[in-house]
Parts: C-alpha cells; sequence; structure tokens
C-alpha cells in the first residue's frame, strides 16, 4: 500500500542531514531534564527526547515518571526553544502528550510488534497534525513495520518517519540489537520519501559504538539520528552503559563525516554493510565453538580423557574439506581455516584443563 507522506517539517529546525533528536532515555527529575537539555541546546541540539513512560523487561524496574515529567518537558519547550520528544505507548499517553504540547511522538520497538496496540494509537492520533516516528519492531519483521506505517498513516498522519533501532536476537552479540542494515535499506527502497531516522545508543547498547553506528547511518544516506544522551550517563536509571554526555555527542557529530550520496556508492555501502555483519556473525560463531571446546574440555578433565583425539580431527577436516567444496571453496583454504579453527580450539581446551 502507498503512503501518503508530507515532509516532517519541525519547526525551526534546519531541513539538513543529520536531523538530531537528543537526550536522556528517561526522563528522571526535573533537574536532570534541565541540566541535560540545556547543556544539549547549548550544543546546538534542537530536538530534546526523554521517556516519561518506559517499557520494561520485567516488572519491578523503573517504569518512568509518568504524567508529572510532561511539565518539565514543557518547561524545556518554552525556555530553551527546544521541539520535544517522546515515546508513546496507549491512548492515554497520546491524549496526556498532546495535551501536554510534546512536538514530535514516536512509537517504541515492543509496541510496533503488536497490531492491536497499533490500531488503537492509531485511532487515538485520528485529527492530529503531530509527526510521529515509528520504530522498528523487535523482531526482523519489515511487514509488521509496514504495517504500523499504514495504520498511522491511515489515521491521518502525513509526517511520518521511522526510527531504525535494530533487532533482538537470543544470543549474545556485539551489539544490543543487530541492525541488519538490509532491512532499513529495503524500506528505503519501497518508501522514498520515508524519512529514516538511526537510533545507535540501542542498537550499540554500549557508548563506544554510538560513534561508529551514526557514521554508518550516514554512509547509508539516513536522514537523521536519535541519539541518548544525558548529564550524568553513569547515573542513568535506565540504559545506562549506552548514554553518553551532551558533550560526548557534540564531539561524535563533529566528527560524522556526511557524504552525498550517489546511487553507485550506495550500493557499495549497502555490499560493506553485509560482509560487516558476516564478519560479525562470523566472529560471534566461533567464539561459540569455542566455548563449547571448553565445556568439552572440562568434561575431558573429568573423564581423564586426552585433548586431542586424532580420529575426530581427521573426521572433521576430511567432512568440512567436502563441505566447503560444494559450496565453491577452494579445499586448501577450507583446511587452512579448520587447521586454524582446531588449533585455537586445542588452545582453549588445554587452558580449562589446565584449570
Ligand atoms: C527508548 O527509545 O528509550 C526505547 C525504549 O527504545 P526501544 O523502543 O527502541 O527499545
Ligand atoms: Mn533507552
Amino acid at each position: 500500500m502507498a503512503l501518503d507522506l508530507a515532509p516532517l517539517n519541525l519547526s525551526g529546525v534546519e531541513d539538513k542531514r543529520p536531523v538530531i533528536i537528543a537526550g536522556p532515555c528517561s526522563a528522571e527529575t526535573e533537574e536532570q531534564v534541565m541540566d541535560t537539555a540545556t547543556q544539549l541546546s547549548k550544543k546546538g541540539i534542537r530536538i530534546f527526547r526523554a521517556g516519561i513512560w518506559k517499557p520494561r523487561t520485567k516488572p519491578g524496574g523503573f517504569e518512568g515518571v509518568g504524567v508529572a515529567g510532561l511539565a518539565w518537558m514543557k518547561r524545556v519547550r518554552e525556555e530553551l526553544g527546544m521541539l520535544t520528544a517522546t515515546e508513546v505507548a496507549t491512548p492515554r499517553h497520546v491524549e496526556a502528550a498532546l495535551d501536554a504540547g510534546i512536538d514530535l511522538l514516536w512509537v517504541g520497538a515492543r509496541t510496533v510488534t503488536n497490531p492491536f496496540a497499533m490500531q488503537e494509537l492509531a485511532d487515538a492520533l485520528k485529527g492530529n497534525d503531530v509527526p510521529v516516528l515509528v520504530k522498528n519492531p523487535v523482531n526482523p519483521d519489515l511487514e509488521l513495520w509496514i504495517g504500523g506505517l499504514e495504520r498511522i498513516n491511515g489515521a491521518g498522519i502525513k509526517r511520518l518517519g521511522v526510527i531504525h533501532r535494530g533487532f533482538s536476537s537470543y544470543d549474545k552479540r556485539i551489539y544490543r540489537n543487530l541492525p541488519m542494515w538490509h532491512i532499513p535499506i529495503e524500506l528505503r527502497r519501497r518508501y522514498p520519501n520515508l524519512p529514516i531516522f538511526g537510533d545507535p545508543s540501542h542498537i550499540g547498547g554500549a557508548r563506544e559504538l554510538v560513534a561508529p553506528l551514526c557514521q554508518q547511518a550516514m554512509d547509508l544516506g539516513f536522514n537523521g539520528l536519535m541519539v541518548e544522551s544525558h548529564s550524568t550517563p553513569d547515573a542513568a536509571w535506565s540504559d545506562a552503559s549506552q548514554q553518553v554526555t551532551p558533550d560526548v555527542l557534540d564531539f561524535i557529530l563533529e566528527k560524522l563525516v556526511i557524504r552525498n550520496l550517489s546511487q553507485s556508492t550506495e550500493s557499495l555501502e549497502v555490499l560493506r554493510r553485509q560482509i560487516d555483519e558476516i564478519d560479525n556473525a562470523l566472529i560471534e560463531l566461533l567464539a561459540k565453538r569455542m566455548r563449547i571446546s571448553r565445556e568439552i574440555g572440562t568434561f575431558k578433565r573429568e573423564h581423564k580423557m586426552t585433548v586431542v583425539q586424532t580420529g575426530r580431527y581427521t573426521e572433521i577436516l576430511d567432512k568440512r574439506g567436502a563441505q566447503g567444496v560444494l559450496c565453491g571453496m577452494a579445499p586448501e583454504f577450507m583446511k587452512t581455516v579448520f587447521e586454524a579453527i582446531h588449533e585455537e580450539s586445542v588452545r582453549q581446551q588445554i587452558d580449562v584443563m589446565n584449570k
């Protein structure tokens, strides 16, 4: 289905790449909100984000300050002249946020997975002209993401955009949420006029990953970035490990290289991102294999067995060699790779056996 889109047209915000939305994961106290917003505003940030209602995996965590925080957002708008943005997950949130004059709403990844919730949000938004950004659902399902956009657009919201925040996975990974860049890229192919924001904070889950992820989003031609920034990140009540100070954010943004993407370099970037993702997956798989080797090492130690059992080693080399050849790789290459893997595996087992 085609989306009926209008430019986001955020007042006072220049329409150039990247449009930056920054602020803490959560509004915690009036001081923290004002302090962070003041620092960000001094760095030229025009759109302030803060979560007022926080979806938490388990009960008992900090679930947001609720409506009390809306008054602090109002202060940010009135005293600092910034636009304000928050997450809405229920019709009640929409109503309260709009009443408080929040300028930009976003829908969180957990909510986008649920079509009933999306329809309820869409119904609550009917008759309003507020810009809405829809995060990708936590699971890598492009159709579900588009379905959410269609529902919000069907309610008459034309100032629509998306936030790419990565996709969750069971395995422990380098990233908190896998970028799977091909998914937002396919969304861009289908809806070239839909603004895409990158969310390096929730993809990376770690401060040191924010800068490279901002750059990758820019290299892929994303329109903007939503970055979590807190005046004292270590003391944050949610997502402490991934928030950066306004100073650090400013430094990261200063260093960003914004290229004007031609079609050809864009395709090259897409391919390079795929290689990066595959290499990351390879490293993670190798690490998983080594963990299992260590478990085998423990078993062998307990059963007083030797580390290397030559029969098993020959079997692995022969089998993997043949499988690799079937997949179009040279037998010498397969031999080199698996000898190296086996060597590290033996080293890991010896390490466990000597413990
Ligand atoms: C957030 O932006 O703080 C948030 C909860 O994000 P997500 O919905 O991407 O997990
Ligand atoms: Mn967060």
